[in-house]
């Protein structure tokens, strides 16, 4: 018997090296002090124990097999199906969604100049958002010198690679450039997720394209401002693309605004080299890039199995949280859907509230979900959240940055994925777990030696 009183306290250590270690290597000296000195203490426990009291022995090993004990038998009984079993979007069967307007966004509000038809359009139909707005349009720029984190040399990184994204969006349209090829909708669906993953996607879904998730009329073009968003196509396949792990920590500085750019381009890459292919293979495809979605993306996301939509708003895959950008291209082609999952990650929501707890702008609801447009969900106050970004002068992503999905996808954060996903006691444990190894407000400036002011010549 005590031989596995032993064997459980080694691989309690074993456990607790090879977490320290881990933190070491995410640069996480907290956690990593912290890891250490419960590993010094129940060594000394381990050792006191043995040499005086078997039955203090017998009483460690237990303390230490109850929780893991609990929630793997939590976790066997719990095996549901990862297979959503609730719509994602119940109104539907009722047809009382309303499709959200490009109009309402933030930055197609902010992008509007007075005296333009689209002004007036706009605010002919929204008269009381025209003061809310005027007061954010007099704020400093995103990357424009006078905000709170510009820095001169960084700040352009961002603006220069979405200015050339925009030239990249004439490319996204529609159009058909071979005779039609075709292919049972498994084969291609299967073929079109693994060439996402290959161009550099770290996952891919394809979900139907219901009108729901199409925006109800254009809002950032201004060129067809105010045109209603139509298409004929019927699917989309979806994928996401990895932020960096130490650039997204440094939210809310300049360095957030540099991953993003460069992780939109990342996915305009994808979507435009698939929606090529599907257009040579004969079926009309359009790739939505950045500025340049019909589709709401999260929603659309999560419809294709790729997450769940957060407290925050924005889709929390298991494997990279929140740090991930996504793309979307719809097409005639049919395909098959994967259908929305079920992770655990709403539940996690209800009981983390780490990202509403950091929020500057007090933006992200603390709330149950409600009704909005006929969806059950968060909602956040984009108007607060907005605000906070031009006054900080790039994106701000304490949100993305301090939800504990958000940690790398190593073998030491993998096996707390998989047990969150099935056991609401593993997910207090691990909330429990993340607060007091990384804290409950996470930030580390960990921005990379090139983008330092006086960094070394090479
Ligand atoms: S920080 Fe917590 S509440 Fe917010 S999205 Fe992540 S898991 Fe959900
Ligand atoms: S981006 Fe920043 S301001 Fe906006 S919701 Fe997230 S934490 Fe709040």
């Amino acid at each position: 018997m005590h031989i596995l009183y032993h064997l459980v306290i080694a691989v309690y250590l074993l456990a607790l090296i090879i977490t320290a270690w881990s933190l070491y290597r995410e640069r996480e000296p907290r956690g990593m002090r912290r890891t250490l000195t419960v590993t010094f203490f129940l060594l000394l426990a381990w050792a006191g124990a043995s040499l005086y009291s078997p039955s203090l022995l017998a009483l460690l090993a237990l303390l230490l097999f109850l929780p893991p004990a609990l929630v793997g038998g939590q976790w066997l009984l719990a095996r549901r199906p990862l297979q959503r079993s609730r719509p994602l979007i119940e109104e539907r069967a009722h047809g009382s969604c309303v499709r959200l307007d490009e109009r309402d966004a933030m930055f197609s509000r902010a992008a509007l100049v007075p005296g333009t038809p689209q002004y007036e359009s706009y605010y002919s139909l929204r008269p009381e958002k025209k003061d809310i707005d005027a007061e954010l349009r007099a704020l400093p720029g995103l990357y424009a010198p006078g905000s709170r984190c510009y820095e001169p040399l960084n700040a352009e990184i961002p603006v220069a690679i979405f200015s050339l994204l925009e030239e990249l969006r004439p490319l996204a349209s529609p159009g058909v450039e071979g005779p039609r090829v075709r292919v049972p909708p498994a084969e291609m669906s299967r073929r079109l997720k693994g060439m996402a993953r290959y161009l550099g996607a770290v996952s891919a879904g394809v979900a139907p394209l219901y009108r729901e998730y199409l925006y109800s009329h254009i809002g950032r073009r201004m060129a067809e401002y105010g045109e209603p968003v139509r298409t004929d196509h019927r699917f989309a396949l979806v994928y996401a693309v990895e932020m960096d792990y130490s650039m997204v920590k440094g939210a809310p500085r300049v360095q957030i605004g540099a991953e993003s750019s460069k992780q939109y381009l990342e996915a305009a890459k994808i979507g435009l080299s698939l929606a090529h292919y599907l257009r040579v293979l004969g079926w009309d495809a359009r790739a939505h890039i950045d500025g340049n979605y019909l589709v709401v993306a999260p929603p659309l996301a999560a419809e294709a199995g790729l997450g769940e939509v957060s407290r925050m708003g924005i889709l929390v895959t298991e494997d990279y949280g929140p740090r991930v950008r996504l793309g979307v291209v719809t097409t005639d082609m049919p395909l098959e859907p994967d259908g929305p999952v079920d992770l655990g990650i709403e539940d996690f929501c209800r009981v983390c509230m780490k990202c509403a707890d950091n929020c500057p702008s007090g933006a992200i609801p603390r709330d149950e979900m409600r009704l909005d447009r006929g969806i059950l969900k968060w909602t956040i106050d984009q108007e607060r959240c907005y605000r906070f970004w031009r006054e900080n002068g790039t994106d701000c992503a304490i949100c993305m940055s301090s939800c504990p999905y958000s940690k790398p996808n190593t073998p030491v954060h993998r096996p707390v994925r998989l047990l969150v996903r099935r056991s609401s006691l593993a997910r207090r444990l691990a909330l429990a777990a993340d607060d007091w190894l990384y804290g409950r407000r996470p930030f580390r400036d960990l921005k990379p030696d090139w983008m330092k002011a006086g960094g070394p010549e090479k």
